[in-house]
């Protein structure tokens, strides 16, 4: 398990959210690229707004609202989270979380994990709010991935800011706050967590597998962030993304068969794949846009031909991910990605 003060690129955003937490508004968005530890920084913030004998700036660790915490079982967190979500999230926000699930109040144990939080789960919140703390103290909401809630569960959350009870925060943490409605985003106070740099990843990471040797460019090049890294190196498929990043950078190594390319793709996770694809796209739209970026290329080839692609396939995917169909037509979906890949080198 990965604790929050192993991660030290969090630590600006930490200091600036912990120097004016009692006066923290109740509406609070923290946003950064994928995989850099916005959910750790969201539970050590709400350990310390719930901790009943604080230290300065940090939450006790023993009083009972600290015990309560960690051993998941808090009556004033309130955890909302995709089903589907559930495996990324720290281990007290998992199993706070898996109160506010579907299939713990009787749903069909053979329907698949949810992939949004819908209005029912805020709903169920509100009515939480709504009761007396169970500590006789702060209530604390965290939502996570924020953008992954729907447009009747975004309406449902407005109101909640709108018309806060006492003592409640609402914690909120998205790497894509595009997403949420500008009046959900309005009501909050944003906390933004910079990307740690290569090298501070590298090392990192150095520290925690000396044994491996990992090239951590082509990965942050991708979007794939320092904990997803880690997880990567556990699960002994660092090899297996390099392969993938190396011939998605330069598709010519990919030969001329999409249906390759796709198996190699689904070797990591459809839905992995299909964010790499994603991000690929908006850093050639950005690198196209502004010039910086092309000195990083290992190669003069690029994943798309052209900014249309680039564009097609950015806004496709998104569309995508936001409304999957099933698993073929995942499938089918990717292989179509990938032989637009294969033709537009052809062509
Ligand atoms: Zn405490």
């Amino acid at each position: 398990m990965i604790e929050f003060q192993e991660l030290s690129w969090l630590r600006p955003a930490w200091d600036q959210a912990s120097a004016h937490w009692k006066s923290l508004s109740h509406g609070i968005l923290i946003t950064g690229n994928s995989g850099i530890g916005k959910g750790h920084l969201a539970l050590e913030l709400s350990r310390l707004l719930l901790c009943t004998e604080p230290n300065e700036h940090q939450a006790c660790g023993q009083c009972a609202s600290c015990q309560l915490l960690e051993n998941s079982v808090h009556p004033d967190l309130h955890v909302l989270v995709p089903e589907a979500q559930i495996d990324n999230q720290p281990e007290p926000v998992r199993r706070h979380a898996s109160r506010y699930f579907l299939s713990e109040k009787g749903a069909s144990p053979t329907r698949k994990p949810s992939r949004v939080i819908g209005v029912d789960a805020v709903r169920l919140l509100s009515d939480s709010l709504a009761t007396k703390s169970g500590q006789a103290g702060r209530k604390l909401s965290l939502i996570v991935p924020a953008d992954r809630l729907n447009s009747n569960s975004m309406n449902a959350l407005l109101k909640l800011l709108e018309e806060p009870t006492a003592e409640t925060y609402i914690i909120l943490v998205s790497a894509r706050p595009y997403r949420l409605a500008a009046t959900i985003r309005s009501r909050c106070i944003q906390l933004e967590c910079p990307t740690p740099d290569p090298q501070v990843v590298r090392s990192w990471l150095g520290d925690r597998y000396p044994e491996a040797s990992i090239d951590v460019l082509p990965f942050a090049r991708c979007g794939i962030g320092p904990l997803q890294i880690n997880e990567i190196v556990a699960a002994g498929e660092h090899g297996l993304f390099q392969g993938l990043i190396e011939k998605l950078h330069r598709p010519s190594l990919a030969g001329d068969n999409p249906l390759l390319l796709a198996q190699e793709c689904s070797a990591v996770g459809i839905q992995t794949a299909l964010r790499i694809l994603q991000h690929l796209a908006l850093a050639q739209i950005r690198q196209r846009a502004t010039g910086v970026g092309s000195s990083r290329s290992c190669s003069s080839e690029s994943t798309f031909s052209g900014r249309e692609s680039c564009i097609q396939t950015f806004a496709e995917i998104g569309q995508f991910l936001l409304n999957p169909t099933g698993a073929v037509d995942e499938q089918l979906f990717l292989e179509d990605i990938c032989t637009r890949i294969c033709e537009e080198r052809e062509s």
